[in-house]
């Protein structure tokens, strides 16, 4: 099958010499596979078209946004309606109220929540909020976990910075990472050592309570319930990052999925329905420090933005209504993942929504196992599916994310191609 990609080729050369590696952000880039990445011109349901035509299945979703598919009728509506009431006023608005009480309605734990505009923006407002409260300045977090791009939470993140084999950022001084301590997922006592060497002295835990950014990793039982223990111990908030895991696991997210409850979480991605959106949020009393109630401070220009809040909410309640699409979900990823064992490729590992072939055998538990799978044979399986219709993510670090508007037949295709590829 022979793709045409030149016009995503000159579109390509262009963006290369006025933006850095030609894209906004690294992850879109092709360095870790080869090739010239594809340029979209749009999207509908579980399908992607780019720039020269070629139609592609989506198993990206934009890196988890849109869980309903691209175009959901009642998402552009609103959106629609939204922009012509005012894209943006710089003063409070009904549908910020509205989605605070939807959000505390889905999720209990969330006595109190700020909108913010990013998952970055979600977790560097979250780990100020912690450390205002506790009047702590440490903070644990995992190897493989990415949390956004804040300076203090880019050492050994993973997503593409994993991908770029660098563990950590240039430009982040020792400063701004000497109270980030490191622990190693599905590892407690790694993390029981760090307290023992830090005494009173660790704000919050952050963790993805499932691992999304280093292929995917669940948490091993009972690891996030021991996380919990050693906070409650130590004085210590329990952050989940649930920029992934929000509203995708279950309406209650990581939280009412595994059972455990988290002082603050942060989310992104599908709470802004495909507009750009993060937010954080707990319980009353810590997010009561936040300004103008407390003395953390934290605001943006465009938080809360009125057409982010439109997508977003209709996201939600589309959800809300229809509790049953986390059963479709969750048997579609079993469905994939179960056929792509059977190709003999590699370690699949799947959650939900959420899952990941490694290119390797063995159990990929967390950052150090994920970095035994073969990533050069990773660029040859995404290419072959990418000439056969199929758009992954272009590195072997990352989540395939399923919709609710995959079909069995789009499975079936992934499969085909799948075995196609394993039997060559
Ligand atoms: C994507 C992601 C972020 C960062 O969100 P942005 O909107 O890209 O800033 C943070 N945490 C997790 C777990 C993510 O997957």
């Amino acid at each position: 099958m022979v793709q045409q990609t030149e016009k995503s080729q000159s579109l390509f050369e262009r963006a290369c010499k006025v933006l850095p590696g030609g894209v906004n952000s690294p992850v879109r880039a092709f360095n870790a596979v080869g090739g010239c990445p594809r340029f979209m011109a749009r999207a509908s349901g579980a399908r992607l078209w780019d720039v020269d035509g070629n139609e592609y299945i989506d198993c990206i979703g934009s890196w988890g946004p849109m869980i309903l598919g691209h175009g959901d009728p009642e998402v552009v509506e609103a959106v629609q309606k939204a922009v012509v009431d005012g894209m943006s006023f710089g003063a409070a608005t009904g549908r910020e109220a509205e989605m605070g009480e939807l959000i505390s309605q889905l999720v209990p734990q969330v006595e109190m929540i700020r909108m913010v505009n990013s998952g970055t923006e979600a977790v560097m407002s979250a780990l100020r909020a912690a450390r205002g409260f506790t009047h702590r300045h440490k903070i644990v977090k995992f190897a493989g976990c990415y949390h956004g791009h804040a300076d203090s939470m880019l050492v050994k993140a993973g997503s593409g910075v994993l991908t770029g084999g660098d563990p950590d950022s240039a430009g982040v001084t020792p400063g701004a990472a000497q109270d980030t301590l490191l622990a190693r997922y599905n590892d407690l006592a790694s993390v029981e050592t760090l307290f023992a060497e830090n005494p009173g002295q660790i704000a919050a835990v952050i963790v993805e309570p499932v691992g999304a950014n280093m292929g995917v990793v669940p948490p091993a039982a009972g690891f996030l319930q021991g996380l919990r223990k050693l906070c409650d111990q130590n004085g210590t908030l329990l952050i989940f990052d649930e920029v992934i895991t929000g509203f995708r696991l279950a309406l209650g997210g990581a939280q009412e999925y595994f059972g455990v409850s988290a002082d603050l979480v942060t989310y992104g991605k599908i709470i802004g329905g495909g507009m750009p959106v993060g937010a954080y949020g707990g319980r009353r009393e810590i997010m009561s420090c936040v300004s103008p109630l407390g003395k953390v401070y934290q605001a943006g220009t465009l938080s809360g933005n009125p057409v982010a809040m439109a997508a977003g909410l209709t996201t939600l309640r589309k959800l809300q209504r229809d509790p049953g699409i986390y059963d479709r979900l969750a048997q579609k990823g079993q469905k994939l993942a179960e056929g792509l064992r059977a190709t003999g490729l590699g370690t699949v590992n799947q959650v939900g929504s959420l899952l990941c072939l490694f290119f390797q055998q063995g159990p990929v538990t967390d950052y150090e196992s994920a970095k035994n799978s073969d990533t050069a044979a990773y660029a040859r399986y995404f290419q072959h599916m990418l000439s056969r219709g199929i758009y992954l993510a272009p590195a072997q670090f990352e989540a395939m994310f399923l919709s609710d508007v995959h079909t069995q037949e789009d499975l079936e295709t992934i499969l085909a191609a799948a075995r196609e590829f394993a039997n060559q």
